[in-house]
């Protein structure tokens, strides 16, 4: 298992975008809509990781409900999985609690599941692995 991103809730890409291209001297990826989980992402690709950049495109996007509650700052953090399903069963019977029970696609088409933070010490974590 590798850290893949951390993903990063912003009210404005547009503001933001250029801050952390400043911080890490680097120009962030197009920006990109995933639609299915309502949001607009754009990535800093890194040596070892990707910062991802997440901004709300309705009020019932999970990015836009957390802003409200929590407020802007580091959301998920993201790990590179073999085998997406068997690690989320793996630690569905470990008694992880899943907010995903199977992959959604993510960013860069990638397949996305989330743990809930419920049981995670509040961390929210992400699997990710590339499709096929
Ligand atoms: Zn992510």
């Amino acid at each position: 298992m590798r850290l893949a991103h951390i993903g990063i809730a912003v009210k404005s890409l547009e503001v933001s975008t250029p801050v952390f291209e400043k911080i890490f001297s680097i120009v962030a990826s197009e920006l990109e809509h995933v639609a299915e989980q309502k949001v607009n992402v754009r990535k800093i690709h890194l040596e070892n990781c990707d910062i991802e950049l997440l901004e709300g495109t309705a009020e019932d996007s999970p990015i836009s409900k957390f802003i409200e509650k929590r407020g802007e700052g580091i959301h998920h953090i993201s790990f590179g999985v073999k085998g997406i399903q068997e690690s989320l069963d793996r630690v569905k019977r470990g008694g992880i609690e899943l907010i995903n029970e199977t992959p959604r696609t993510g960013a860069d088409d990638m397949l996305v599941a989330f743990l809930h933070p419920r049981s995670t010490n509040g961390v929210l974590i992400e699997y990710t692995e590339a499709k096929g």
